[in-house]
């Protein structure tokens, strides 16, 4: 059975290291798009604090989060650690006491063994952690947050899907369920291809009503400061600051429905990102600015998973919006799971595409 997947972000490329490693052959094509959401994504990994009420898309969400320390031991099977992974702790700040106990009161009613203990800190303690932080906001410490950096991630998982069998067609568009002007015969295609999966479904006559939703991220750096071990800062609204290794500060974002692809930097974006980080944290107004990543959020009420009906063969993955480095692992591993049809650790019912009508057939792709 060879198995073609469109798209090689964080979701492709899990489908393709899970379907490699079970054996299966498995040719992944991605067009590297100006404004993939993977390499663009905060990589903030902590599900058990979010807003989301659906209870669904919370199993899925909270599953992607436990689900990575398996990923990560299986892909250093795999020889690959340069993921930018690491289970830091999330911090939740507020200066409003009361908010305080609210947000600990919620976390703790989501408690989870992969949240790992949460802990209501002072002023003080959460400074130490996180040394930037404006005086006056304490905190509720999440010790299993973690951060990963998409881009790195994602290139991780293709190189030991090639590694196990996989072909990775790199900088190749894929026009419908054709590719370039070679002609490739699948049984099965998974198109994971983000905000753009309207226009790859189109000559099959589906439509997903995936939308972009553009987010601007700005890179700092912290000149001459060790940052590996800070914690993810989340303060009430959307936006945050990620620490990575060697200084680096990733603070954002915005979260922009009405810029289509437009991939520009754009000045109020720019202004809104760095007046929301620097309220939070003054501390880094020093900080040098290295650059601004735009992506687009493959925005939809829920995520999308499974068969499409009335095109046999064809699969889609999408609709991770906000929460795709956290789920896109997990959901990489469950569309391997339903295409060599084995039981998944998840049930995909609540996201089956199955109501999108398709006319068309799936066979015959270049
Ligand atoms: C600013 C920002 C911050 C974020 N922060 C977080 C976070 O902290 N935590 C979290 O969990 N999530 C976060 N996300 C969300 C996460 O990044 C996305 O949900 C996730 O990356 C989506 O992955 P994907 O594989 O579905 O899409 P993408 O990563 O967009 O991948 C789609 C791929 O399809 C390819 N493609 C498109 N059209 C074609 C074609 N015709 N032929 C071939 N290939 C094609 C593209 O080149 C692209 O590589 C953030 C996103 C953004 C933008």
């Amino acid at each position: 059975m060879r198995i073609v997947i469109i798209g090689a972000g964080v979701l492709g490329a899990s489908a393709a290291f899970h379907l490699a490693r079970a054996g299966a052959p498995v040719t992944v094509v991605d067009a590297a798009m100006a404004g993939r959401a993977t390499a663009a994504g905060a990589g903030i990994i902590c599900p058990w604090v979010s807003g989301v009420e659906d209870q669904a898309f919370y199993r899925l969400y909270a599953g992607g989060g436990e689900y990575y320390p398996d990923l990560v031991a299986r892909l250093a099977e795999a020889g690959e650690t340069d993921l930018g992974y690491r289970r830091t702790g999330a911090l939740l700040v507020s200066g409003d006491a009361q908010e305080l106990a609210w947000i600990e009161r919620m976390a703790r009613q989501r408690s989870a063994p992969a949240m790992g203990a949460i802990t209501r800190l002072s002023e003080h303690q959460a400074r130490k952690l996180f040394p930037p932080l404006r005086p006056g906001l304490g905190g509720v410490h999440v010790a299993g947050g973690a951060r990963v950096d998409g881009r790195r991630l994602a290139a991780a998982l293709l190189r030991a899907a090639e590694q196990s069998g996989a072909t990775v067609v790199r900088d190749d568009r894929v026009t419908g369920v054709d590719v370039g002007s070679e002609r490739i015969a699948a049984d099965r295609v998974i198109v994971a291809a983000g905000a753009w999966a309207d226009a790859v479904l189109r000559p099959a006559g589906v439509a997903l009503g995936v939308t972009p939703q553009r987010g601007q991220i700005v890179h700092l750096r912290l000149e001459g400061v060790e940052t590996a071990d800070w914690p993810v800062i989340l303060p009430p609204g959307s936006h945050y600051i990620v620490p990575f290794d060697g200084g680096r500060i990733v603070a954002g974002a915005t979260r922009e429905s009405a810029a289509g692809f437009d991939d520009r930097v754009t000045a109020a974006g720019q202004a809104e990102v760095l007046a929301e980080a620097l309220h939070i944290a003054p501390g880094l107004g020093e900080a040098t600015v290295i650059e601004t990543r735009v992506g687009f959020r493959p925005a939809a009420p829920r995520p999308l998973l499974g068969w499409v009906r009335g095109v046999e063969g064809l699969a889609v993955a999408n609709g991770l919006g906000a929460a795709g480095l956290t789920i896109g692992p997990l959901a990489g591993r469950l569309l391997a799971d339903m295409v060599t049809g084995q039981a998944g650790l998840l049930d995909l019912a609540p996201f089956n595409p199955a109501r999108y009508e398709a006319v068309g057939t799936v066979g015959a792709l270049r």
